[in-house]
């Protein structure tokens, strides 16, 4: 019943109105005639029929037919949303499509605006971040510039110290600007990847390499069973050295000291999975799903100790998905973490 069109609705509606009519009609003829005739019968029935249908008619062109095209505007307005719900199944009841098609349509705008406040929070938290995190090498740089001024540049013992230091900060600044231009490009499709067969295992060995000293100082051993053997991908070079490097360092950054950072990499169909786990201070399980957002750090305090931003994984996940490959992170909190990513083979 509910899904049968007006129109039906109507023409029932006008069939039961002619039928009364004619029967009120020829109640009437019979008690001024004294007999039943069936032809003023049927003229009643024809008459209030016609009538009807020429009612019909008109709702049809003033109602229905506006009712279609307003049907069509909101159908028109629904597929230019962004995320457009999916379609929906019309029955023959012109005005329940209409009403599923708005209901739909409001449903649209909420996700919408729901998105867009999402967005709006995320500017302003990024802002903030952005600020927060420039602040801290502004404010040393000052410091010291300030202590140079005021005499210490004729002291000896601490101005070209003062110095050095200052020039850390701008280091800092420096790393923190072009982290955020990577991931600015990254985000608007500017950076491209241009991607290359190369030998994966060669490019492990070189950064491996230059982080070796680094990991030594803090005990770590950088263990690469498969050294030996190369595995040929299919990617950018420049990128992927990037996002090893990014987590080689995290994995030293957070590890324990003494602890071994242990690279693998697993044969998965048109794929290679490269694998780099730790066994330093794991991440607790609440910190998991945020973990490849910008400036999001599980443990802050720490992390900022090791000069810490919280972008390079961000960075990390734009690289591994502008390649269309996909990065995983497994941790247990106190036990270790294991980043895995896959590429394409070549
Ligand atoms: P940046 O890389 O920008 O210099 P960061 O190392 O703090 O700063 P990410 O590399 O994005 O930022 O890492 C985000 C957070 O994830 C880190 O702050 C740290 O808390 C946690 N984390 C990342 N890698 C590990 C790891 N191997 N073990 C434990 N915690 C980790
Ligand atoms: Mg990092």
């Amino acid at each position: 019943m509910k899904n049968l069109s007006p129109k039906i609705v109507l023409l029932v509606i006008s069939i039961v109105l002619s039928a009364i009519v004619s029967i009120v009609i020829s109640y009437f003829i019979f008690n001024i005639k004294g007999n039943f005739t069936w032809n003023f019968v049927a003229f009643g029935f024809l008459i209030s029929f016609v009538t009807c249908l020429l009612l019909l008619f008109f709702v049809n062109i003033f109602i229905f037919k506006k009712i279609e095209q307003l049907l069509i505007n909101v159908k028109n307005f629904r597929s230019q949303s962004d995320n457009p719900t999916s379609s929906i199944n019309y029955n023959k009841n012109e005005i329940n499509n209409l009403d599923s098609e708005i209901m739909a349509w409001a449903e649209d705008r909420k996700n919408e605006i729901e998105r867009l406040k999402k967005l709006e929070v995320y500017r302003k938290e990024f802002l903030g971040n952005v600020s927060h995190e420039l602040k801290t090498p502004i404010f040393n740089i000052q410091g010291y510039v300030l202590t140079l001024l005021d005499g210490g540049l004729e002291d000896k013992s601490i101005n070209r110290n003062y110095l050095q230091r200052a020039e850390k900060s701008v280091d800092r600044m420096i790393a923190i600007i072009d982290d955020l231009e990577a991931i600015s490009q990254l985000e608007m499709g500017e950076l491209q990847i241009e991607p290359e067969r190369f030998d994966l295992t060669s490019l492990m060995k070189d950064v491996l390499e230059a982080q070796e000293m680094k990991a030594t100082e803090k005990g770590i051993i950088l263990t690469f069973p498969e050294s030996s053997k190369p595995v040929f991908v299919f990617a950018d070079r420049f990128r992927i050295r990037q996002v090893i490097v990014n987590l080689i360092v995290n994995s030293v950054k957070y590890g324990k000291e003494y602890g071994e950072t242990k690279i693998r990499f697993y044969d998965v169909g048109d794929n290679i999975s490269v694998e780099i786990s730790d066994n330093g201070i794991g991440i607790a399980d609440v910190h998991l799903p945020r973990l490849f957002e910008r400036f999001y750090r599980a443990d802050k305090s720490r992390s900022r100790e090791q000069g810490g931003t919280g972008l390079g994984l961000s960075i990390v996940k734009h690289i591994i998905e502008a390649h269309n490959q996909t990065i995983n992170v497994m941790s247990t909190e106190g036990a270790g973490t294991v980043f895995s990513f896959t590429l394409k083979k070549a």
